[in-house]
């Protein structure tokens, strides 16, 4: 019932890198799966061998993070297929935690930014309208009630 071993998220797991929802379902999987455990032990053993560090090694695969001008494009779905299924991907798959911030800010900055949908800002209007007849009603001459 697991997925294959996924190299990117067994780094972001070492690196506690990744969302405590999915560092728990990884943890699930290298319980119930011998491929997840010997794959995270090839990993350890790679990292402990050589220079690099599993940041260094995370970084590395960071480098491959959209930009926040692709990421807002994204967002407002305003690219070509083969990009949106890479940052798809690198976001629901990879679940980087830059990116997903990232995009959290976007889509924050994108709502304040945003104006106000047509239907309030004529309800308000209309409010307005009432009540300046309202009050304007009062002083007009008593034949033109
Ligand atoms: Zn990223």
């Amino acid at each position: 019932m697991t997925d294959e071993p996924n190299r990117i998220q067994l780094i972001g797991y070492l690196d506690e890198a990744l969302p405590a929802e999915e560092m728990a379902r990884i943890e699930d999987c290298l319980r119930q799966s011998e491929s997840w455990r010997a794959a995270l032990q090839e990993l350890v053993e790679e990292v402990g061998s050589g220079d690099h560090s599993l940041a260094t090694i995370w970084r590395r695969h960071r480098l491959t993070c959209p930009s926040r001008e692709r990421l807002g494009a994204y967002h407002v779905g305003g690219l070509v297929p083969d990009e949106t299924d890479y940052i798809r991907f690198h976001l629901e798959v990879v679940k980087c935690r830059w990116c997903l911030a990232n995009l959290q800010d976007i889509e924050a900055q994108q709502r304040l930014a945003q104006p106000v949908p047509v239907e309030v800002a004529e309800s308000t209007m209309g409010r307005r309208r009432r009540r300046f007849f309202e009050t304007s009603v009062g002083y007009l001459p008593a034949k033109d009630r």
